[in-house]
């Protein structure tokens, strides 16, 4: 099979090399795709701490495609079975998965791209978030994961301020439904606003979806008095200052979203995916460049640089 190796960093070549076969409990997926996640870029970009080469495939983990074949004392999935899966090394033609991280996509979805991981994420973070109707909710940061929080809030019935530095990115949100959109530029003149939108009493919920210093001091000087302050990026290049006796004085909850167990993730991609099948979620537009698995490195580059229209690149197999 072919698969795209990480053989240095910021270097990407496609290989052929032995299909893998599925052990007990195992499934072997024949990938349609999978999705670039910004959770990548260390690898790509390189750190001390990796070896490279990485493995075929790695460190894809957000494919989908079908079940090729599958292992002993597999029951309730079989081949020809279209599913997204919770696999890791997914940028590759084949890739293994335990039965347990395989989610069956429903026949409304054919045809359409289902990079399972990050969506179920954005369910999980969400479901945290305990937004409720007639809430005020800031989404600091309109990626992927803020342009899909925006949708689920605008659904359950909250009005949504989304803030972003990219302009595409705030009409994302218009699109998405969220009532008010604010440029990221001046803290001050930002505050101001959320102030008076709120008539002062801020915000119920926030979601800081960035992994950035300053857009975390943002959420939460915008979080109201016994609000809920939601950290959804990804903060690891470092330590962070955050105002605590603020948080202190407002009773603020703060929650990190992010969930380790892969058994959660499985969960959040099954909802995802009844949302999707619902239509109260509408990733397609956000899939904004599709690119062949011999330019995985192309695509993770794109979502290193984010440049003007960029929400998520998905690789082809
Ligand atoms: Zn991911």
């Amino acid at each position: 099979m072919q698969a795209c190796v990480i053989d240095a960093p910021q270097h990407a070549v496609l290989r052929t090399v032995e299909r893998p076969e599925p052990g007990p409990g195992q499934v072997l997926l024949r990938l349609e795709g999978s999705g670039v996640c910004a959770s990548s870029l260390p690898l790509w970009e390189g750190r001390s701490w990796f070896e490279y080469p990485q493995a075929p495939g790695a460190p894809g983990h957000e494919g989908w495609g079908h079940v090729e074949a599958v292992g002993e004392g597999v029951t309730g999935i079989a081949p020809g079975d279209r599913v997204a899966a919770l696999s890791y090394r997914a940028h590759a033609q084949f890739d293994i998965a335990e039965a347990s991280a395989v989610v069956r996509l429903p026949a409304s979805l054919q045809g359409r791209a289902v990079p399972g991981e990050p969506l179920g994420c954005a369910c999980n973070i969400f479901e945290r978030s305990g937004i409720e109707r007639g809430q005020t909710v800031a989404i600091v940061g309109i990626g992927f994961l803020g342009a899909l929080l925006t949708q689920m809030a605008v659904q359950a019935g909250a009005r949504v301020i989304a803030l972003s530095r990219r302009g595409f990115s705030l009409d994302m949100a218009r699109q998405a439904g969220a009532q008010h959109v604010l440029p990221m530029d001046d803290h001050y003149r930002i505050l101001e606003q959320v102030k008076a939108l709120t008539e002062g009493r801020w915000c119920e919920r926030v979601i800081e979806a960035t992994g950035l210093e300053w857009p975390l001091q943002l959420a939460s000087e915008m979080t109201a008095e016994r609000g809920r302050l939601v950290i959804a990026g990804y903060h690891q290049d470092g330590m962070r200052q955050v105002n605590v006796q603020l948080w202190n004085w407002r009773g603020i909850d703060v929650i990190n979203a992010h969930e380790r167990d892969p058994r959660r993730y499985v969960d959040g991609i099954r909802r995802a995916i009844a949302l999707m099948q619902d239509g109260l979620i509408d990733p397609e537009p956000l899939y904004t460049h599709r690119l062949p698995l011999d330019r995985l490195g192309e695509a993770l580059e794109l979502t290193r640089t984010r440049p003007d229209g960029f929400f998520k690149a998905l690789v082809t197999a």
